[in-house]
């Protein structure tokens, strides 16, 4: 089949700017399509961290104000290792420090509308029949894969005969991006477009839903979480819409970076390991308890989590089970941030349980790799979570992950029992209710297993086979996108 030209357009993208999974999905997937022989190209903001990383950019296009707040702006070329990236650069917008929503006090910056708005604006621009980018740098994608609601206002430009199929993927339907109705003069959006199936949500402008109408089809990141988000529980008021569009809408799990989380080649790690040499992980464990202050005790298991802590996460049931854990007896590693009364929480729990318990508050990449490898098994009670990347990562490194059975957490982790152990798929702990009683009985369990050495050690290399290849998403992207353009046609 011939190869295809695809615009992704994403407002994170690992290593250089990334709050969460869609940040890993940007940095691995183009790569994938790429490493597949397609010509992908991502479009971004030019944040600091993006100017630092290429200071040789090539000038692609100056771009005149698209509409009455939407500044000059100019796209830039530049290549991260052969992968083409386009970066919107727009200083008035975009040349902020920190996190690529928030502003230094951890609120939302006020003009978010606008600064995802032009994003939105550009990604569609550049799909549109009658635009080109200059010669030699002519160039119109087939298709124009949106991520979530930062970019989701695209297709509302979009849809006339020449322009590019378009795709929306959800990584989180609880961030929708809402604005005043004011936004639609603001961003030179077609009047045409504010109606029920259109923009307006609510008497506002939302960005996510305008691409849940108007995208020639949407997909999520796992096969559960299609089918939750269609559901009231989980849809967070696009239950509805998404039932009424769920001919188009697929579940396609994330992939993990083989070549970034590997515990065989990790250089974040106090000693590689692998399916067949898991006794280094054991220096991984020592390692960690010195790193975070932990005792370093050989007897009782130690639990991970990495997370941002909110409520999604289901981390205020580990608050309330609190010293319990410590009397498994079990350790507990946290590194995680966000929601100040979790941070608090953590903070006085590790210092009532010196020793056995240890937080650490920030984002830290490197820390991240020794936890997953580190830990003996991973906590991940989320009440929602669309595809979820760390039971992924444990699953790689030998860690056996404890979840609930929610999203793409129900579709990677299968629960150890008589029967799962026999066929040889048990690699970790599944819970369905999301309350503190569930998860301390899940952690009994877990605990139980991990004093039965060979049991734990096949429950380990059962998680450490799975093949979380982005070759294999990549492929199922692929057929959507060929399908979303023959639909288009
Ligand atoms: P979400 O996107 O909802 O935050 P995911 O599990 O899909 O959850 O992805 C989270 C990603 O962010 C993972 O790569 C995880 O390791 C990383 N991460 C989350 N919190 C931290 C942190 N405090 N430090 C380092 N990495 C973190």
């Amino acid at each position: 089949m011939s190869p295809l030209s695809i615009l992704f357009a994403t407002a994170e993208m690992a290593p250089w700017v990334k709050t969460g999974g869609l940040g890993d999905v940007a940095a691995a997937l183009p790569a994938a399509l790429h490493r597949a022989g397609h010509d992908v190209r991502v479009l971004i903001p030019a944040y600091p961290a993006m100017h630092q990383a290429f200071p040789q950019a090539t000038l692609l296009a100056e771009l005149p104000p698209l509409a009455a707040a939407l500044p000059a702006a100019r796209l830039l070329a530049v290549e991260a290792d052969g992968l083409p990236l386009i970066l919107l650069d727009c200083p008035a917008l975009f040349n902020r420090p920190g996190n690529p929503y928030l502003d230094p006090l951890g609120h939302d910056w006020a003009d978010n509308g606008i600064r995802f708005g032009l994003l939105s604006r550009v990604a569609a621009l550049l799909s549109q029949a009658d635009f080109s980018l200059n010669s030699p740098h002519n160039w119109r994608p087939d298709v124009v894969h949106l991520n979530d609601w930062q970019t989701a206002l695209a297709p509302a430009w979009l849809g006339n005969a020449g322009d590019a199929a378009s795709i929306v993927t959800v990584h989180n339907i609880a961030f929708q991006g809402n604005f005043s109705a004011s936004h639609l003069h603001a961003l030179g959006l077609p009047e045409h477009v504010w109606r029920y199936d259109g923009v307006e949500f609510h008497g506002q402008l939302s960005f996510l839903k305008a691409g849940l109408h108007l995208a020639t089809l949407i997909s999520t990141v796992s096969p559960t979480y299609a089918r939750e988000i269609q559901d009231e529980a989980f849809g967070y008021g696009l239950a509805p819409l998404l039932r009424h569009r769920t001919a188009a809408l697929r579940g396609i799990l994330n992939g993990v970076d083989n070549a970034l989380w590997n515990p065989a080649t990790d250089a974040a790690l106090a000693a590689p390991y692998a399916a067949n040499r898991l006794a280094s992980k054991r220096k991984n464990k020592c390692a960690l308890q010195i790193e975070m202050g932990l005792d370093p005790a050989v007897d009782r298991p130690l639990f991970g989590i990495i997370s941002r802590l909110t409520e999604q996460k289901g981390l205020d049931l580990v608050l309330t089970l609190g010293e319990g854990i410590t009397q498994l007896p079990a350790q507990l590693a946290i590194l995680g941030s966000g929601d100040k009364v979790m941070e608090a929480g953590f903070h006085e729990l590790a210092a009532r349980h010196p020793g056995q318990i240890a937080f650490k508050q920030g984002f830290n990449e490197a820390l991240a790799h020794r936890i997953e490898a580190g830990a003996d098994s991973f906590l991940m009670p989320s009440r929602f979570e669309p595809c979820g990347l760390n039971q992924m990562y444990s699953l790689r490194y030998g860690t056996p992950p404890i979840v609930r059975a929610t999203g793409g957490l129900a579709d990677t982790v299968i629960d150890v029992s008589a029967a799962t152990l026999v066929d040889k798929t048990a690699n970790g702990f599944v819970i369905n209710e999301a309350t503190p009683h569930a998860l301390w009985l899940a952690l009994e369990r877990a605990s139980r297993c991990w004093h039965e050495r060979k049991l734990w050690q096949t429950i380990q290399q059962t998680g450490m086979r799975l093949d979380f290849s982005w070759e294999h998403a990549a492929q199922q992207y692929l057929t959507l996108y060929r399908d979303a353009i023959a639909t288009h046609h």
